[in-house]
This record gives C-alpha cells, structure tokens and sequence, in this order.
C-alpha cells in the first residue's frame, strides 16, 4: 500500500543505516507522490500511531501536488531550492530545525547523460545548502544523485558538513539506472 515502489529504496536505506526513529523531524524533498514520506511518517512515528515512544514530525515539499497523508504536512507546488520555501520550512518545523532531510529528487531527464548529471548535481547542492541552515547539529541526509564526473563536489561538500559520508545503491533501484544515494551521518556544529 506504498503509493510508490520507491518506498523500498528508502526502506533498505533504513535498515542499513538506521536513520529514522521514533521522534525525529523529517524534511522529505521532492515528496510527490508520497512514499518516502509514508515511510518516514512510520518510522518517526508523527501520526502518533504509538503512543508510548515519542512522536515525530514529516514534511513533504514538492513542484507537483502531494496528495494528503496522515501525519505529514505537504508543501505543494513549492521549489526547494527557493529561499520563500526555505523560510517557511524553517517557521514549520518544531524549534525550526530537522533532524533528517531526504531527497529522492530528480530534474526531468533530457536523455543527456551529462546534462542530466550537472542538473542532478545542482540539486544536491542545494539539498547540502538546505541542510547547512536547518539541520539539527549530529542530523543526517539522505540524497539521491546520478553517478558521473561531478559527484565529488557533492562528496566534497557533504565530507566538510558531516562525520561519515557514504554511498548506497539498494537493491530496490534498477540495475541499469546509474542511481545512487548519499548517506550522510553526524552533522557537524558550525
Ligand atoms: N520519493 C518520492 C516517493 O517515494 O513518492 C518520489 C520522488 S520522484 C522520484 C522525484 C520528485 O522530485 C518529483 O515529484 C519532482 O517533481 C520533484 N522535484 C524535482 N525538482 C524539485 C524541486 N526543485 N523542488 C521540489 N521538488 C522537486
């Protein structure tokens, strides 16, 4: 009943790495149609399903409408890399900080592998920019990317920010989809 077969990905990312728990804040980006956040609502527990371990919260953004889910507040048709939707995350989250920023978003492909991959790159950058203003000092990043020649930089950036970089492809994504994930651990303190 996952709205999307991504949720898996994500699923074997947690498993792994044990990311999301009970209480965290989550900005999901790049949310639409919702799985990832399906999965980071049950795994922080922001429905308040259980109400013996503490309750989280999830925030979804995305250019696309995201249908409503219990327990994430959506942000519809909203950029991310906008600074006005960096604003209002920041006056939704509690105490205006996250403790975990996924992002499984993806320009539209032009069947470019290199221009694809700049664009890609671009957009994580401005996932570790995001996470440079609002993430919750020891916080982690989840970021999807398309391997190629610009990935160090993203792997440059994230090596400076946070105590433990690595890379994932889970068995969820297509074998012939250069896809990867960047699990980032331990956001430094500024
Ligand atoms: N993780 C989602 C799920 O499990 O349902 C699937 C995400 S889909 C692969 C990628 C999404 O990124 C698309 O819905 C797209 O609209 C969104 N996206 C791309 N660029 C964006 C941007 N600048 N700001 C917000 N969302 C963006």
């Amino acid at each position: 009943h996952y709205r999307c077969r991504s949720a898996f990905k994500l699923l074997e990312i947690d498993e792994k790495f044990k990311i999301l728990k009970p209480g965290c804040s989550v900005i999901d980006c790049g949310a639409s149609p919702g799985a990832w956040s399906q999965v980071a609502v049950q795994r922080v527990n922001s429905a308040g399903t259980n109400t013996e371990i503490p309750i989280g919260f999830v925030i979804g953004v995305d250019l696309l409408r995201i249908a409503p889910l219990d327990g994430a507040h959506f942000l519809s048709f909203c950029d991310i890399t906008a600074r006005a939707t960096q604003t209002q995350l920041q006056e939704l989250l509690p105490a205006a900080r996250a403790d975990v920023i996924l992002s499984d978003m993806a320009p539209n492909a032009s069947g470019f592998r290199e221009l694809d991959h700049e664009r890609v790159v671009t957009m994580c950058l401005s996932v570790v920019d995001l996470a440079e203003s609002v993430l919750q000092p020891g916080g982690s990043l989840v970021c999807k990317y398309w391997d190629g020649g610009q990935a160090h930089q993203v792997q440059g950036r994230l090596a400076h920010a946070f105590r433990e970089v690595r890379t994932m492809k889970p068995k969820a994504s297509r074998k012939e989809s250069s896809e990867l994930f960047f699990i980032a651990r331990f956001f430094k303190k500024k």
